[in-house]
């Protein structure tokens, strides 16, 4: 065995993994990358198909991110935001309050007029490491704001969804719905309510049979889940203490699944929510930059790819999702994608609101008693600058184009393959859900380990990615290239050939 594999196997803990059977096998031990390809002390190479996790952006070892970091290691690596501004991290703060603002031209001349949706304006960044702690941050502030603004006595609650997943410290966990991973620590959390989400394949009130396409277009059903919604949001009133705050991610959710919401879903239940006076927490950890795709432009003479980048990235020039519905939260949470998948940093962006209720004079302790040791690290500040100048870029909005569309009319041919239940696309992310029978959804139960199998299966083709439960996920790197993706949908194919063959010959 590699000596470095030993010493993983000797020493390294690794995360959501049963490390009985990782220490069965000797371990892929990555040494460098570059673009989408990953490369191992073997020299073996492989595509990077779901983006290291989903942080990576424009891919691995890109000269522009390289060179910020290199001059910026020049000057210094760190130095702490505790009594102390630095260059990077004010730059950055700046950047991002610009960009998580933007909107469509048309709304804009509306909405600027409109003094609510001006106080609505994210205008403060509180910056820390990752997505759990952008979660923590955001759900201390809501919890604060709300005593402050509607009393000490009050207790505020927080409404998420059915299937969250907002990160691993303990708050974040309180904010989750996903029973294997978080049913063991229930004694640790604080209660939250969940509302059913949207999950077009699985619904409950979808009465249409199964069919060839995504879920999301054929379905038969009257919303119920915005009518569950609703019904939350007025229940809670009635107990004389509206829900605080509502959390969700925009568009679908990640690690419940790549679940994606129908189009509509997000404007109607946050508009609810608003209108019963609940903070929107909007967790783009995975969503943000640019990863749910450019949006799409009606105009069908827009068929020159040229002039569709164009008037693609003039209809709707954001990288957030939740933007994708009008919609402007009070608190948006960032990280893995911030510093194009270089190193860990996070961002909660609030109102300036939220922002003056923790002003006072010192003696009356409004202060936000918060504070990581690596808040404002201007090593990845400098990262995340050159990741959001890339994204900005012509050539970044058209490559994201292509992936979207490259991918869209690969998994086409997926269809074909009986064990596969729901694919679903949302910009440049693919969920494709493994089942025993499509025609009735019958799933794998999860010792069947159908999602891992198909995964190692790919892994030995040189494609890497890791599926939840029976999802695989596909989630390239914005840089990947025509041939890349097909080889990513042919592997994924070519797995599930073998796998299931295989069980079905036992
Ligand atoms: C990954 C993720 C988190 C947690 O982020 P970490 O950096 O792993 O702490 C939170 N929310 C969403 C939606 C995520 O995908």
């Amino acid at each position: 065995m590699n000596p470095l594999a030993q010493l993983d196997h000797a020493h390294v803990w690794h995360p959501f993994t049963q490390m009985r059977d990782w220490l069965k096998r000797e371990p892929i031990v990555i040494t460098s990358g570059k673009g989408a390809v990953l490369r191992d002390t073997r020299g073996r190479e492989y595509l990077d198909a779901n983006s290291s996790i989903w942080t990576n952006l424009h891919g691995h070892n890109h000269p522009k991110i390289n060179a910020a970091m290199a001059r910026q290691l020049k000057k210094i690596a760190h130095s702490s935001a505790l009594g102390l501004a630095n260059e990077p991290a004010s730059l950055l703060a700046a950047k991002l309050v610009e960009v998580a603002n933007h909107r469509s031209r048309r709304r804009e001349k509306v909405d600027s007029t409109s003094a609510a949706a001006s106080r609505r304006r994210l205008q403060k960044v509180f910056f820390s490491d990752d997505g759990s702690t952008a979660m923590e941050v955001a759900l201390k502030l809501a919890y604060e704001f709300t005593r402050r603004t509607r009393g000490p006595k009050t207790k505020p609650r927080f409404l998420s969804l059915a299937g969250a997943y907002h990160g691993d410290t303990v708050g974040a966990v309180s904010l989750g719905h996903i029973d294997l991973f978080h049913k063991a620590y229930g004694g640790l959390l604080f209660p939250t309510e969940k509302v059913m989400a949207p999950y077009c394949y699985r619904c409950p009130f979808n009465r249409a049979s199964p069919e060839r396409v995504d879920a999301r277009d054929y379905r038969k059903c009257n919303w119920e889940c915005v009518g569950q919604a609703e019904q939350k949001f007025s229940a809670q009133k009635k107990r004389g203490n509206p829900f605080a705050g509502f959390v969700f991610e925009p568009l679908l959710q990640g690690a419940a699944g790549m679940i994606p919401q129908p189009p509509g879903w997000l404007r109607r239940v946050t508009d609810i929510a608003r209108g019963h006076g609940a903070l929107l927490i909007a967790d783009e950890v995975m969503t943000g930059f640019g990863r749910t795709g450019v949006p799409p432009v009606s105009n069908q003479s827009a068929a020159r790819a040229e002039q569709e980048v164009r008037a693609r990235r003039d209809a709707c020039p954001t990288l957030f999702a939740s933007h994708r519905e009008g919609v402007q939260p009070d608190f948006l949470c960032l990280a893995k994608g911030l510093t194009g998948g270089y190193l860990p940093m996070a961002a909660t962006l609030t109102t300036g609101k939220v922002f003056d209720a923790f002003l006072g004079r010192y003696e009356e302790f409004k202060t936000f008693f918060h504070g990581h040791s690596y808040t404002g690290n201007q090593l990845g500040a400098a990262a995340a600058l050159a990741s959001l100048e890339i994204l900005q870029g012509d050539e970044s909005g058209r490559s994201r184009i292509l992936v979207e569309r490259t991918l869209a009319a690969e998994l086409k041919s997926l269809w074909s393959q009986p064990k596969v239940g729901d694919i679903r696309q949302v910009g440049l992310v693919v969920g494709v859900e493994l089942v025993r029978d499509w025609r009735t959804r019958a799933p794998f139960p999860l010792q069947e380990q159908a999602g891992i199998r198909v995964c190692e299966a790919m892994a030995r083709r040189g494609v890497l990615t890791r599926p939840i439960g029976n999802v695989i996920v596909l989630m390239p790197p914005y840089c990947a290239t025509p041939k890349q993706l097909r080889r990513m949908v042919a592997v994924l194919a070519e797995a599930m050939a073998k796998i299931f063959a295989r069980r079905a010959g036992r």
